[in-house]
């Protein structure tokens, strides 16, 4: 398995695993076991299918952040971004390799799998998704 394969893999699996409703065809993640659309009929109980994110959205909101929270300290300022995904669910994470002045409403994005902080010097590493921008995104303003 190329590193490549093994790191879309890993997204897939541990990440932007979502579930979609058979009836109204929303989109929900987290997964959820019900459709909260459908659910005065009941009709989605049971039958929520698994599903993934493709990865891909674009930026609906964001905010640069400053001040950062326990374990981000090296990380200041990042960009912090509401993200509409392609399916529908709308994401939080942060927009990694970007300068914050380059970000705006409506730029495409894409998932990237990343360490997000490590517990102490040899401590547990977390990993999880952040987003990038789609090639070339930034230079076409
Ligand atoms: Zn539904």
């Amino acid at each position: 398995m190329t590193v490549a394969r093994f790191w879309r893999e890993t997204l897939r699996r541990y990440n932007l695993g979502a579930s979609k409703c058979p009836e109204c065809q929303a989109v929900f993640f987290p997964p959820r076991s019900v459709c909260p659309n459908c659910s005065v009929h009941r009709k989605s109980l049971t039958k929520m299918e698994a599903c993934q994110l493709s990865g891909r959205g674009e930026v609906y909101s964001y905010t640069t952040v400053h001040e950062a929270a326990d374990g981000f300290e090296m990380q200041v300022p990042y960009v912090l971004a509401l993200v509409k995904m392609a399916e529908g669910p709308m994401l939080t994470g942060q927009i990694v390799d970007v300068d914050p002045k380059d970000i705006r409403e409506g730029l495409p994005v894409r998932a990237t799998f990343r360490r997000l902080r490590a517990d102490g010097d040899d401590g547990v590493i977390h990993y999880g998704y952040k987003f990038a921008l789609e090639n070339g995104a930034a230079a076409k303003k």
